[in-house]
């Protein structure tokens, strides 16, 4: 063979004798064939199989598997982040005239999504109370309901039963971030819930260096809509991206055990009926659905919020000055403990933390009494109370 053909043939490697514990990084646009008829033939494949890079590759494969098991689903797709995920969702499902519906309490950017850009396409979305009754607001037009829980920042609980009740009854779709209890503390699937999201940009991922997100279903029809509505819009994700959060997800469950078990001492031991804050975590007696997240979930993740009164930001740089642990920033589900000041969207309608200062708190692996002084210094400077 000629120099030129030897530089672009790769010659295979023996394998016999070759077994590794870890998932090959499979790379690749083009998939080949073997016969003219077995290309023209390609679409018979179905939304499965491999045809083109953009709908996967081995890797991309083991980590939708995996988060299926674990979800008890039949199908995962993997899109470039969890935001990502919730788009496609509302894409796939939606058309103009159709209604969807957010929890106040959803994570921002999917109200963003709802109202600068489904708005503007003839969808229209209704916001609900979290924590309340849902069925009067359901009508023909309702094609979707969407479920968070617990809420981004302020930790509601949500009926997921009740709703998807109320929902399939009248034919209506629900999806379902999960993002803060992963599938190993809450399964929406198992609840009845159609579209189980996850941004594994965090627990699963677990080392703040990737973005990516997951849907995974029980129905395959679902599956074939999110797939077609994917390689339309021409969204895939990088299998780079997914090796890392196969690296992530091994450790996932021993991650998530240590910082649940720490971010629930840290906020009952923050909670204090005398301070001039409000320790906002599933598990404190009193935290908007409490009892749901017994009767739900199998325990929980290590993110929770403390609300002030909002002179309180008058004293944050002060209180978020030098620290040594904790970094200041968004995302979160890192090794890095995190602190997120928050104040949440002026526009939610239910809910009583509309004038408070938020301070969200993201436990990670560092030494847990280091952590406990740091925060618990933070949280003392900002106490107004204490003065
Ligand atoms: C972070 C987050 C997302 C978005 O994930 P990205 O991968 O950052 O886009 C969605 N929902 C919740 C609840 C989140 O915390």
């Amino acid at each position: 063979m000629h120099d030129h053909t030897i530089c672009v043939q790769h010659p295979e490697a023996p394998m016999a004798g070759y077994a590794s514990l870890t998932t090959p990084t499979h790379r690749a646009s083009t998939i080949v064939f073997d016969s003219a008829a077995a290309y023209a033939a390609r679409k018979d494949r179905g939304p499965d199989g491999y045809t083109y890079g953009l709908s996967g590759t081995p890797t991309t494969k083991v980590l939708e598997r995996q988060i299926s098991d674990l979800h008890r689903g039949s199908h995962t797709v993997i899109v470039p982040s969890g935001q990502a995920a919730i788009a496609m969702i509302m894409l796939a499902v939606l058309k103009p005239g159709d209604r969807v519906l957010i929890p106040d309490t959803v994570y921002p950017p999917t109200r963003a999504l709802c109202r600068n850009y489904l708005a503007a396409r003839r969808i229209d979305h209704v916001v609900y109370d979290p924590v309340g009754p849902i069925e009067d607001l359901l009508d023909s037009r309702t094609r979707l309901v969407w479920i968070e829980s617990p809420g981004s920042t302020t930790m509601e609980v949500q009926d997921v039963a009740a709703i998807v009740q109320a929902c399939h009854a009248r034919n209506i779709l629900v999806g379902c971030d999960n993002t803060w209890a992963t599938p190993l503390l809450f399964k929406p699937l198992l609840h009845g819930v159609d579209f189980a999201v996850e941004a594994l940009t965090k627990y699963i991922g677990g080392h703040s260096d990737l973005l990516l997100g997951s849907i995974t279903v029980r129905d395959k029809d679902h599956f074939a809509l999110l797939r077609e509505t994917m390689s339309t819009l021409g969204i895939g994700v990088s299998p780079d991206e997914c090796s890392l959060a196969l690296r992530g997800i091994e450790t996932m469950a021993v991650r998530l055990r240590h910082v649940g078990a720490v971010a629930q001492r840290f906020a009952e031991r923050l909670s204090d009926p005398q301070a001039g804050y409000t320790v906002l975590h599933p598990a404190l007696p009193g935290a908007a659905g409490h009892e749901i997240w017994k009767r739900d979930f199998e325990g929980a993740s290590g993110v929770f919020s403390v609300a002030f009164p909002v002179q309180a930001a008058t004293r944050l740089d002060e209180a978020l000055q030098g620290l040594a642990l904790f970094a200041i920033g968004a995302s979160w589900g890192g090794t890095r403990s995190l602190l997120a000041p928050m104040s949440v969207e002026n526009d939610r309608h239910f809910g009583s933390y509309g004038k408070s200062l938020l301070l969200r708190v993201s436990i990670g692996l560092e030494d847990e009494a280091e952590l406990w002084l740091e925060l618990q210094r933070v949280v003392s400077l900002l106490d107004s109370s204490a003065e």
